[in-house]
């Protein structure tokens, strides 16, 4: 039995949500400023979290740039013109508005309330759209344009920094986790150069729906907040052909638990601000290298060798995921490896080490498989950005680490697809067993998400008899003339894990071999209604690639998991966004 304080706490959590919902649904008929994209707003199943200890009021949300401020000096100038900048970490920046009824095309609930403490209700306010696309600022927000370098395709290519992008403070949750907030094609900054600031309506779909699909995939990402769509007028070159068309500009609220990049650092040492750089690194260590002393004499030698160790793991990650980042240039490169900067990413689909997702990397210097040589090169811009902080013997030692990241990615590749494979210990033929695997993937193109699911989802008594009607990347697979002798190795490497059942070497396999990964096709018809402005579809794949590992009915009846359909083939993403 309930006693009297249980009842009335239930009664007021209860009126609390229908009140909730009953403004929501008010605000959504107000009409086209205020309107949402359909399945923004939270169905019933999400209202069962407990809505106490989370901000109803926008106006309450409260961030800061002390941090930075306090930490690092500041542009002395003011204004979003273009400008080559010295001696500073940031720019004072202000977001540029965005233009036209603004549209709510997505959230992430679990940013919101998971990351930043805000009850999901809060997107039903009308001052949503506003704070997530700059047109207002939180509490505190003192906005920042972040100051860094880069190499780009193996070039230095100088002063580069947010060009549209506008940090605008951090916040620490409940948790203690502390993140940075950030919004992504919010106007015009010192660093802007020949852009206009803005981000267009299918690349910021794309961010948004990869970084948690990312997430969700166990990689470390950014996470994106929000997705707002305005009607501001952006003209792109989509393939850079001359056909230069008008799309509208979008902003994402991301969030990360830090921004810096190993540009940041090269701009420092490139332009000889040691003290600057000096500074900057021992602000990151000390944030975010919680087992690296402020006072330890091989500091800067313990952070390379974890960022070292990090990226190589990263890059594992992504390869045993078949995700190409698109652009692997060093201001895109993570000093805390998660992947940022969405832009033309993709998730190739037939087996092909060659594939390249990004249309205007002709030389193909990004692929699939060369991005463990652009980890490399990478990490060897890193040394050499820290080269003037290390004494010679610490620049020794930095040198052999570099030497073992190419071990550090192979060993952690061969733990993945050992996994991915249903592999337990270790024997000698299992990188033959893989290798093999993947020279017949390649031979027939077989679909490399969903071959790896297959074999997750086939018991060995289906494999054994060659009983593959369900499995379509199987079925390619199996046209291989070596592919009844690997299958007949496979068994038997499975049988030998004597204690194994094969419901658990299913299991978890299934854990980790995804269903569904954000394909291009499936982006690309998301982003064809949203520029209807129907973001049902970015709602669905957004919902389904939060459970990447489990079968869903309605992603099945979308086609997610089957062969990308006719009108997909010769789909491009490029640079351009
Ligand atoms: P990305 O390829 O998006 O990583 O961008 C590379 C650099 O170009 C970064 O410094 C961006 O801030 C800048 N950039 C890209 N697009 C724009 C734009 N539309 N306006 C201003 N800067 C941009
Ligand atoms: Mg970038």
């Amino acid at each position: 039995m309930w006693n009297l304080h249980q009842v009335l706490l239930f009664t007021v959590v209860t009126l609390n949500v229908i009140i909730k919902c009953v403004h929501v649904l008010e605000f959504c008929q107000k009409g086209e400023s205020a309107c949402q994209g359909p399945n923004v707003f939270p169905s019933p199943r999400m209202w069962t979290t407990s809505m106490l200890n989370l901000t109803h009021n926008l106006d309450h949300f409260r961030v800061s740039c002390e941090k930075f401020k306090g930490t690092f000096p500041l542009d002395h100038v003011r204004g979003n013109f273009i400008r080559t900048v010295k001696n500073c970490i940031f720019s004072q920046s202000s977001p540029t508005p965005l233009k036209g009824p603004l549209r709510l095309a997505a959230v992430s609930k679990d940013v919101l309330e998971g990351l930043l403490d805000l009850d999901i209700a809060v997107i039903g306010s009308d001052q949503f759209p506003q704070y997530v696309s700059g047109g207002k600022l939180f509490a505190g927000s003192e906005p920042l344009a972040h100051r860094y370098g880069g190499h780009q395709f193996g070039y230095w290519a100088g002063q580069l920094g947010d060009g549209r992008a506008h940090l605008l403070g951090h916040y620490t949750n409940r948790k203690g986790e502390t993140w940075e907030l950030q919004l992504k094609g919010s106007g015009k900054t010192p660093y802007s150069r020949s852009g206009d600031g803005r981000a267009v309506v299918r690349s910021s779909v794309r961010e948004f729906l990869c970084s948690e699909a990312m997430y969700y995939l166990g990689v470390p990402t950014s996470r994106a907040a929000s997705l707002v769509v305005s009607e501001e007028p952006v003209w792109r070159d989509r393939f850079y052909d001359g056909n230069v068309k008008m799309e509208r500009g979008a902003v994402v609220l991301r969030l990360a638990k830090s921004w810096f990049r190993i540009g940041s650092l090269e701009v420092l040492s490139q332009s000889g601000e040691l003290d600057l750089l000096r500074k900057l690194l021992n602000f990151v260590i000390a944030e975010h290298f919680p087992s690296i002393h402020s006072d330890q004499p091989d500091k800067y030698l313990a952070f390379y060798g974890t960022a070292l160790n990090e990226t190589a793991h990263l890059m594992a990650q992504w390869a045993s995921l078949g995700f190409a980042h698109g652009v692997c240039n060093t201001d895109n490169f993570s000093l805390l490896s998660i992947t940022l900067d969405y832009g033309p990413f993709g998730f190739m689909e037939a087996y092909d080490p060659d594939f390249v997702a990004n249309a205007s990397d002709e030389e193909g210097r990004y692929s699939v498989g060369a991005q463990a040589h652009a980890g490399l090169f990478n990490m060897e811009k890193l040394l050499q950005a820290l080269g003037p902080l290390l004494s010679a013997l610490q620049q020794e030692a930095a040198e052999t680490v570099l030497k073992k990241f190419s071990g550090v990615y192979q060993s952690r590749l061969e733990q993945l697809f050992q996994a991915k494979l249903g592999l337990l210990g270790h024997s000698a033929q299992d990188q033959h067993l893989v290798h093999s695997l993947l020279q017949m993937m390649a031979d027939t193109r077989a679909d490399f998400t969903m071959t790896f699911r297959e074999l997750s989802e086939t018991s060995a008594e289906n494999l054994r008899r060659g009983n593959l009607t369900q499995a379509w990347a199987l079925q390619d697979l199996a046209s291989h003339p070596r592919f009844s002798h690997w299958l007949h190795s496979y068994l038997l490497r499975l049988g030998r894990q004597t204690r194994d059942k094969d419901e658990d070497r299913q299991a978890r396999m299934k854990s980790v071999n995804p269903r569904y990964v954000l394909r291009n096709w499936m982006a690309e018809s998301a982003i064809r209604s949203a520029e209807k402005n129907d973001f049902s579809q970015v709602s669905l794949l957004h919902d389904i690639l939060t459970q990447p590992f489990v079968t869903q009915a309605q992603a099945e009846q979308e086609g997610y998991a089957h062969k990308a359909p006719g009108w997909a083939r010769g789909l491009k993403v490029s640079c351009s966004s």
